[in-house]
């Protein structure tokens, strides 16, 4: 039965744990497998993840810091939908979980220990997780607008409705919808689910001859939020359900809330008048985030793994500020990212220095070590800034050939991994010293000189990525 289910959701084959263990054996070697990789047992799979255990925490740990990336890859070449893999803890009787990319959507129904019951309930379904609420979300220009019409349709239902959000992944659609939900289900009946799930629902009450019943669950909920409708592409009859529900809902006066990708003019495979109904309510997008938001959110999430007494892991400033102007793909990754440094703190007992975050991140980092170089970096400032490169090299220190040469000693230090000394040498042996003066004063520009701030984006996306009609 589940298996003709997860047919119809494009799911083609079942894991074979044996085989994924060869592969693990012929990718890591004999050693790695037998010490480390041998322990995860197989849990089950759902439509784009899979939940596996491991004897403790620590050997999770230890998997998730040096091979779970190696693992996913593995995996999605496997069977080429898995996106995601979580972990539970046999020695923990309260399951515990840890889940890649950090999207920790379906942490909760892990954490409710219900795992058998993931696939059956409703209710199941249904979970709003605490943890994403209305005041730990980092409020910015990008998202202030959805975050505005969220708080009002939690506090006056209807007003808006339906409220439609749509933004890129990772920008905060979820915590939004998911924040609703919990400011809103102590006096309401609450259904928060994916398009997904609301598909999967909907196929399996027909098999199972429980339409009537799907249809009072839906149409009894005082606020539904749904998640991720583009995903939404089911055959007419499940539109034509849901159309109706739809409507009876906004009849009846319950609140309704979509979040997607793309504003509702563009989702593709969704009729034509449910799309004019997104429409005919408010419809307000989440943005690309800004400096500014990046760096609040990470400094709001250090503060509470500060709070958190996580072993007092205490990310440096330069070090969230070097993320923040980093990693702007999504706060997702944002978020990611932070969560791979506490791990590598975790394991090694210490906070890692800039460099090692390179490292860490090196993926996320889009820096290419061979690429970039320091020659390369003069090169690209200089041509900016019109001096030759003899001039940036040279010990005057006129004002129109400082600031060049700071801008350059400072993206050196952001966007390679050279030391303070090797990085002055390569400026006509300067002392490190003056390394360090140059970037703190560029640092200390930045935040007040936005033109400057400017040049120096552009710069960096020169040099990494060869963009050269920015500049
Ligand atoms: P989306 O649903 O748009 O793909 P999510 O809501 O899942 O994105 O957000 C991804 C991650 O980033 C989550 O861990 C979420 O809590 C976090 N996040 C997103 N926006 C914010 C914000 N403004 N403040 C704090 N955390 C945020
Ligand atoms: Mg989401």
């Amino acid at each position: 039965m589940k298996n003709n289910l997860q047919n119809n959701l494009s799911i083609e084959k079942k894991i074979d744990w044996k085989i994924v263990q060869s592969l693990f054996k012929e990718k890591f070697g004999q050693d790695i497998f037998e010490s480390w990789l041998k322990k995860i047992k197989f849990i089950d799979e759902f439509n784009n993840y899979i939940l596996i255990s491991v004897p403790t925490r620590f050997i999770r740990d230890w998997i998730t810091s040096r091979y779970l990336d190696q693992i996913l890859q593995i995996l999605k070449e496997y069977k080429k939908n898995i996106m995601r893999i979580e972990f539970i803890l046999e020695d923990n009787n309260n399951l515990n979980s840890s889940i890649t990319e950090n999207n920790d959507e379906h942490k909760n129904e892990i954490l409710n220990n219900n795992v058998s019951f993931i696939k059956d309930s409703y209710l199941q379904y249904n979970r709003i997780d605490p943890n994403k609420n209305f005041d730990n979300f980092v409020i910015g220009s990008s998202n202030k607008l959805a975050y505005e019409a969220s708080k009002k349709v939690s506090q006056d239902i209807a007003h808006y409705n339906p409220l439609y959000l749509f933004g890129g992944v990772g920008m905060g659609k979820t915590h939004l919808l998911n924040s609703i939900g919990l400011s809103l289900k102590e006096k309401n009946k609450v259904m928060f689910i994916s398009a997904e799930r609301f598909m999967y629902q909907f196929v399996k009450s027909i098999k199972s001859n429980e339409m009537v019943k799907f249809k009072e669950y839906f149409r009894n909920t005082d606020i539904l939020l749904i998640d991720d409708i583009q995903f939404m592409n089911g055959k007419e009859a499940m539109q034509e359900e849901f159309f109706h529900t739809f409507n009876a809902l906004l009849d009846k006066g319950s609140q309704i809330i979509v979040s997607a990708d793309r504003p509702p003019n563009k989702l593709s495979r969704i009729q034509e008048r449910i799309k004019s109904r997104f429409s005919g309510g408010l419809v307000v997008d989440i943005q690309d985030t800004d400096y500014e938001l990046r760096y609040n959110i990470i400094k709001s999430k250090s503060d509470e793994l500060k709070l958190l007494g996580s072993n007092e892991i205490n990310i440096t400033e330069e070090i969230q500020k070097f993320i923040s102007s980093e990693i702007r793909t999504s706060i997702r990754e944002l978020v990611g990212a932070l969560n791979r440094i506490v791990s590598f703190s975790r394991i090694y007992n210490k906070v890692p220095n800039l460099s090692e975050v390179k490292v860490i991140l090196k993926d996320l980092l889009n820096l290419s070590e061979k690429k970039v170089t320091i020659d390369n970096i003069q090169t690209i400032v200089c041509k900016f800034f019109k001096i030759s490169k003899n001039e940036m090299l040279s010990s005057r220190r006129s004002r129109y050939l400082v600031r060049p040469r700071q801008t350059a000693i400072y993206l050196s230090k952001m966007l390679t991994s050279k030391s303070l000394p090797e990085i002055g040498r390569a400026f006509s042996n300067r002392d490190h010293t003056t390394v360090i003066h140059s970037v703190k004063t560029i640092d200390k520009l930045r935040k007040d000189d936005n033109e400057l701030n400017i040049n120096i984006d552009n710069l960096k996306n020169k040099i990494l990525y060869n963009q050269e009609n920015e500049i």
